[in-house]
């Protein structure tokens, strides 16, 4: 991608907010004057950012079945970070008109999707656990670790250790690296503090002043800590009290792991239900390690999301999609782990909204590349490289409840990009293990890491 910056101007890569909605720890919060974005004196749509000779423009505006709505030859256009035209790039010059201070793109060709949007990270820790992968590899269990210190435990540990300062330093690297390989809307969660200080600390230091937009969650029941050994239900008590009153006012969402060897499914009712009253949206972590209920019980609590599914059953399907609650699949778990993949088939044919996420975490998922998530998916999971790519962008927004916000570009929608080392879609899954992104637009703005 070549651009050309404005004379004597270097824009700071920094995100605007969602036309609404959605934490926006980055920036202020800009909108068109009413009555809709403004026009040139020649009655044209007025535009500070263009994009033009996008030689695939994937505006992800229909489903995959019905070809995710590309334009061949495709431009774009937008105004204080909101996109305001799509079309094709010749009735750009008759349509949209420049303002003084306008930025124009060219992509050469290549093909632009919008950002991908991450709906499912652990990304705020402290803590090294390089050295326990060659080990779990060699055959040491999860268990052993965890009896020895390690595991989340050490995470724990080292994040109830670190500053805040210490813990936003750690994020900011890893967003950089999240918007290198083309995101540009993460979800963050809590989850290694696990009290009512520590909490708070992780989700503040995933406020840290960069372009990737944060939608963040409250995860305090994640692990039961070394202090509350035996006593889980002491320890969710916990969770509803001290943690959600520090904690709400800092998140979006509730997040709770119910599985076998965390929260069972009444714990989980009774922390997602005490979220609720504080104004929180939910989300749990399902049916991953054993079936417990919980995808049941996310769906009989409106959930936003239920996330991993690997053990989900028909009837889980049926009632996530009578809820609208989007099945997050998270295929590198299942890869680093060895496990089996979700039935993601299944719930397509079932009719559940189906969203890719990294479940980018130190122990289980160590992988900031929705590119290396959306060819697993297509390898592991059997989704068409169309239905990984809706799924890790659209599909992403309406786990986050940002549908037409983010992960679609169309006018309203965020300004938020990529620009691909290639001219086709179809490289993204086919061409894996290396990063295609050449260029990221978020907010109107190009976007660099570690700027
Ligand atoms: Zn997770």
């Amino acid at each position: 991608m070549s651009g050309r910056p404005p004379e004597g101007e270097e824009r700071a890569p920094r995100a605007e907010a969602p036309p609404s909605g959605g934490a926006d720890p980055g920036g202020a919060e800009r909108r068109a004057p009413a009555g809709g974005p403004p026009t040139d004196a020649k009655g044209r749509r007025l535009a500070d950012l263009v994009l033009r000779n996008a030689g695939e423009l994937v505006t992800m505006t229909r489903p995959a079945r019905e070809g995710l709505g590309v334009l061949a030859d495709g431009a774009l256009a937008a105004y204080r970070g909101t996109v305001v035209w799509v079309g094709r790039e010749a009735d750009l010059a008759g349509e949209v008109g420049l303002a003084a201070d306008a930025v124009e793109l060219d992509a050469q060709g290549a093909c632009v999707l919008p950002g991908f949007v991450d709906c499912h990270t652990h990304a705020v820790f402290a803590g090294e656990r390089a050295a326990e992968y060659g080990e779990r590899l060699a055959g040491v269990s999860y268990l052993e670790l965890l009896q020895r210190g390690g595991g989340i435990r050490l995470t724990v540990e080292a994040t109830r250790a670190a500053s805040e300062q210490q813990l936003a330093a750690l994020t900011a690297r890893r967003l950089d690296s999240f918007l290198a390989h083309g995101t540009t809307t993460v979800e963050v969660k809590s989850g290694y503090g696990l009290s009512a200080e520590d909490e708070a600390k992780q989700l503040r230091a995933a406020t840290v002043p960069h372009p990737v937009r944060r939608s963040l969650t409250f995860c305090g029941a994640h692990f039961v800590p070394p202090e509350y050994e035996g006593r889980a239900d002491d320890y969710v008590e916990s969770v509803c009290g001290e943690q959600l009153s520090a904690c709400a006012p800092l998140a979006e969402w509730c997040d709770v792991f119910c599985d076998e060897g965390a929260f069972t499914v009444a714990q989980a009712r009774r922390v997602l239900e005490a979220a609720r009253e504080h104004g929180l949206g939910l989300r749990l972590h399902a049916e991953e390690l054993a079936h417990t209920g919980a995808a049941t019980l996310g769906a009989e609590l409106g959930c936003a999301s239920a996330d991993h599914l690997i053990l989900a059953t028909v009837g889980d399907m049926a009632a996530l999609r009578a809820a609208g609650t989007v099945a997050v699949l998270l295929p590198g778990t299942s890869y680093t782990l060895h496990a089996g993949y979700a039935p993601a088939r299944a719930f397509l044919d079932a009719g559940v909204v189906v969203a890719l996420a990294s479940d980018f975490n130190p122990g289980s998922s160590y992988c900031e590349n929705m590119q290396m998530v959306i060819s697993l998916a297509c390898q592991e999971l059997r989704l068409t490289p169309d239905e990984a790519l809706w799924a890790a962008t659209a599909g992403g927004a309406a786990a986050l409840r940002l549908t037409g916000q983010v992960g679609v570009l169309t006018p309203g929608a965020a300004c938020d990009l990529i620009v691909l080392d290639a001219a086709t879609r179809a490289e993204l899954p086919y061409h894996y293990g290396v990063n295609l992104v050449d260029g990221v637009v978020v907010g109107g703005r190009t976007a660099e890491a570690g700027a």
